[in-house]
């Protein structure tokens, strides 16, 4: 308990799987907690939930691919709690499964524009807001940053373009003297409604393809990668920056 209380953390893409889990966890372990997301229901509800459960935590709608939106939603956190500590950039938008010579120029950037332009605007409104506190901004890449699969070019090229805009502003940082750390995060499969929503599409095939490819035989949990997004953000890793944290069950490993 207690790893990373005191400290104020943003999360993108906080009501839903990843985002809700992190947000939960970073709540108990005694961070304020602002959460924002398009799906305002659940996001109040999740606001609440933690609330109830003794924690502190408030919701905001949000649009990462929108930059006024992010100094509405940054300065509102400064402004109500004084400082920005941890931002987590994971709104994200998964794949459909279309082949790239089937792939329209809209959906390439409507991907890019949620998983990298949202991630490029978070880490600068996250860097002007932790500037004279320091802090640290992790950002949600995947398993799919780091290697290539079928049918997945906009949503691969998006997650890798994440994994190095996180190094070359983590250099950025440090040469300016700055004491904000930036890494970012690589889920494998995890049980989320992005990937319930992939399943559904493809059916029991799918389902069975997914498991099949996972070493240890399933899917991850939200919490698993909460867990590792509570070790970056937290003071133990204060000597780690421009890293990529894989959490996935071993994919990658083989
Ligand atoms: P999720 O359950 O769908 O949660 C993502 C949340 O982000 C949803 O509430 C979604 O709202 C919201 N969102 C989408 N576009 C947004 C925007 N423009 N502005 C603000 N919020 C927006 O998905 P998840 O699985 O937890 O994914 C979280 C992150 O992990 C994503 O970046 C994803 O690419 C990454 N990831 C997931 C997996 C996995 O296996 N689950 C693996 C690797 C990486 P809508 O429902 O309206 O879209």
């Amino acid at each position: 308990m207690g790893r990373v209380a005191g400290k104020v953390a943003l999360i993108t893409g906080g009501a839903s799987g990843i985002g809700r889990a992190t947000a939960e966890l970073l709540a108990e372990e005694g961070a304020t907690v602002v959460l924002t997301d398009l799906q305002d229901v659940p996001g109040e509800d999740v606001a609440a939930g933690i609330r109830a459960a003794g924690g502190k935590a408030s919701y905001f709608h949000h649009d990462v691919t929108d930059e006024a939106a992010w100094e509405k939603v940054v300065g509102e956190t400064l402004s109500e709690h004084g400082r920005l500590d941890i931002l987590f950039n994971n709104a994200g938008i998964g794949g459909t499964g279309v082949p790239v010579d089937e792939m329209s120029l809209d959906y390439w950037r409507q991907t890019m524009s949620v998983n990298l332009d949202g991630v490029f605007l978070g880490v600068k409104h996250g860097v002007r807001a932790m500037t004279e506190t320091g802090g640290a901004i992790i950002s949600t890449s995947s398993i799919l940053g780091m290697v290539g699969a079928p049918n997945t070019a906009a949503y691969s090229a998006s997650k890798g373009g994440v994994r190095l805009l996180t190094k070359a502003v983590a250099m950025e940082c440090a040469a300016r003297g700055l004491n904000i750390r930036v890494c970012s995060v690589h889920p494998g499969y995890i049980d989320t409604p992005m990937v319930g929503g992939a399943i559904q599409r493809g059916g029991p095939e799918r389902r069975e393809a997914i498991l099949k490819s996972q070493p240890m035989g399933q899917m991850g949990e939200p919490r698993d990668i909460a867990e590792g997004v509570l070790y970056l953000a937290s003071d133990a890793a204060k000597f780690v920056s421009g890293s990529e944290l894989i959490i996935d069950g071993g994919f990658l490993a083989r």
